[in-house]
């Protein structure tokens, strides 16, 4: 093994004693005939040692699995123990760093780490001391007195890891901890956490980072847990045997990347799945995959230009400048429209999806129509509106509706795409001025009673 100085290789530790212990671990959210079930069957353990990172696409439980072991939530079923012993309540030895950490604005950089260690009854000087090295250890050296409002978000961040891992917990929680940051802030924080981790500097025991990126998971974990939806659940647990630093572009490294992107992708709706059932309807409204037209029409174009109109996903996010977070949904957008399938990590044009690539701007508009209106949440808002006065009726009446379906937190993101898609495929408008969607003239008796 190469050692020198400045280029520490690391195998991931040895494992010690085992700190979470999940068994059969359930959770439903909300009560009566809305309820979300959002984790099944959940079996998972977590060791000394380890540093577990958690993939799968949006929706399939990971933040909840992390809020569960660190007691912010309850599990509904199932044994949640740490250390042997049963969670009650809020995990003292567990901290959890979200995407956009809560600073206070009144305080400084320094105030607001010691701030984390004023409940925990260390005393002042200790506070004082434990604060100022971990802001050295970060990189934030020379920023103690600032206030939050001068600090940029890459910065603001570090304070928040500084934050967390000044009270030494056992097990860092992190949730999508990059995500919010500019690409190059993202990297070094990413270095700064794994030389902290590597090098023993910080006490944690082990680390649990929920990611959307499948590189960034590859690159820092020793361990892929991936999650599939409906309801939450593992498929696969892989180990990550390559030694620290990791290069994103080793053969070993991309066989990895790509081996995971087969699993997640592959995971995802194809033209036969249910569609679920429109809101008001019986039964569950399936979410819209968020993304824009504009992305999943690009994404095609791109397939389209390839031998035999096959493209390997993970080539794809790259040559389209998209992350994991951006690509998954344009993939699943194409194959709810029945433009494309997926196998094995690879993305392959249906004759549909080329026909509809090679079309004109109207002959595309066309075909998408036609694909859109299975869309059970599609198919709903042009029916509410061949049925209204005038045919246009107000964003909040689709808003209020779509909350009974859906966490608040998504209502607006469904309805965005639910526009996006409809205006293009011209099934319906929006009118910005008076918030309101509403079907054009022209377009009135050609669809009437389709
Ligand atoms: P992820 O982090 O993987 O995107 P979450 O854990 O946030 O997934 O959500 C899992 C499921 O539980 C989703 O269907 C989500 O809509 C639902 N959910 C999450 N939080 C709540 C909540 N507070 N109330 C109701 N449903 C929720
Ligand atoms: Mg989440």
């Amino acid at each position: 093994m190469a050692l020198s100085n400045n280029l520490p290789m690391a195998y991931p530790k040895t494992l010690g004693s085992e700190l979470v212990t999940l068994r059969n671990v359930g959770k439903t959210y909300g009560r009566g005939n809305k309820q979300t079930e959002a984790l099944h069957g959940i079996n998972l353990t977590i060791k000394e040692g380890e540093f577990v990172a958690l993939l799968g696409p949006s929706g399939c439980g990971k933040s909840t699995l992390l809020r569960i072991i660190t007691g912010l939530n309850n599990a509904t079923t199932g044994d949640v123990l740490y250390r042997g012993k049963a969670l009650t309540g809020v995990n003292p030895h567990a901290t959890i760093v979200f995407q956009a950490f809560a600073l206070y604005p009144w305080l400084t950089v320094q105030e607001n780490v010691e701030a984390a260690l004023e409940p925990l009854g260390v005393a002042r000087l200790e506070r004082t001391k434990r604060a100022l090295r971990l802001l050295d250890r970060v990189g934030l050296d020379g920023f103690e007195s600032a206030y939050p409002r001068e600090l940029s978000g890459g910065m603001r961040q570090k304070v928040g890891f500084a934050r967390a891992m000044a009270v030494e917990p056992e097990l860092l929680c992190l949730d999508e901890p990059f995500s919010a940051l500019d690409v190059l802030s993202a990297e070094s924080l990413r270095g700064e956490l794994m030389e902290l981790w590597l090098g023993g500097a910080i006490p944690t025991k082990a680390v649990l980072m929920v990611s959307h990126n499948i590189e960034e998971a590859v690159f820092m974990a020793d361990r892929l847990i991936v999650m599939d939806k409906g309801p939450g659940h593992i498929i696969a647990d892989i180990p990550v045997n390559l030694p620290h630093p990791r290069y994103r572009k080793e053969r070993p490294f991309l066989a990895l990347v790509d081996q995971v992107y087969g699993l997640i992708v592959g995971k995802t709706s194809s033209e036969s799945e249910e569609l679920g059932t429109a809101p008001g309807e019986t039964g569950a409204t399936r979410a819209l995959p968020v993304v824009s037209i504009d992305t999943v029409t690009g994404m095609l174009e791109r397939v389209n230009e390839e031998p035999n109109d096959k493209i390997d996903i993970y080539r794809l996010a790259t040559d389209l400048h998209l992350s994991d977070h951006a690509i998954l949904p344009a993939v699943e957008a194409a194959e709810l429209f029945g433009f494309a399938t997926v196998d094995a990590g690879d993305l392959t044009l249906t004759p549909l999806g080329q026909a509809f690539a090679d079309a004109s701007i109207q002959g595309r508009k066309e075909i998408f129509a036609g694909r859109i209106r299975r869309v059970p949440i599609i198919r709903w808002i042009r029916s509410m509106l061949d049925a209204a006065d005038q045919h246009r009726l107000d964003w909040d009446v689709f808003q209020t509706a779509l909350a009974l379906e859906f966490p608040a937190q998504e209502v607006t993101a469904q309805l965005d795409t639910a526009v996006n898609w409809g205006r293009y495929a011209e099934l319906y408008s929006y009118d910005n001025d008076q918030s309101d969607l509403f079907i054009d003239a022209d377009d009135v008796p050609l669809n009437v009673g389709k």
